[in-house]
């Protein structure tokens, strides 16, 4: 289990073909507010970055992560067990429009190589949760 208490530093990292079409608002809500993923952070404080994948099958995630690690720490001395990763939602929940991320286990992967700590869930929708709860996205035959 994560203490975010001990991060200064949050990383949400939302699927590339889902920000195709989608500003991100919900994440940046579900962060300013503190509610859905992010319920257990403290109202203040946090720095954040938004980043995506880079696409499948979410390879730069590591690229992309291990360039913001070095380059936190030579500016600001910020190091890597003060930042965490959030894996938005459109990756890790089932809903209308989508699966979750079929790479999800190899982008935890990719994270863990790194020594990042990793939470999932940003923004979520309380009637796809009920959905969810209900088995509504399962596969059917
Ligand atoms: S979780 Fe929602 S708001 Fe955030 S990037 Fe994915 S689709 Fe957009
Ligand atoms: S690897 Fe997953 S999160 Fe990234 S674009 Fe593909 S489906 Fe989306």
């Amino acid at each position: 289990m994560v203490d975010v208490n001990e991060k200064d530093y949050v990383v949400i990292v939302q699927c590339d073909i889902v920000k195709e079409r989608c500003s991100g608002y919900n994440c940046e809500r579900a962060f300013n507010e503190r509610i859905g993923g992010f319920s257990a952070y403290p109202k203040n404080g946090y720095r954040s970055l938004y980043m995506t994948c880079g696409g499948c099958c979410g390879r730069a995630v590591h690229r992309k992560l291990a360039n913001l690690v070095r380059r936190i720490k030579k500016q600001e001395g910020i190091t890597r067990d003060r930042i965490v990763v959030q894996l938005a939602s459109c990756i890790t929940k089932d809903n209308y429009h989508s699966s979750p991320c079929p790479h999800l286990d190899y982008l935890k992967g990719l994270i863990a190589k790194l020594n990042l700590d990793l939470c999932e869930d940003t923004f979520i929708n309380e009637s796809s949760e009920k959905k969810r709860k209900a088995g509504v996205y399962a596969a059917s035959d």
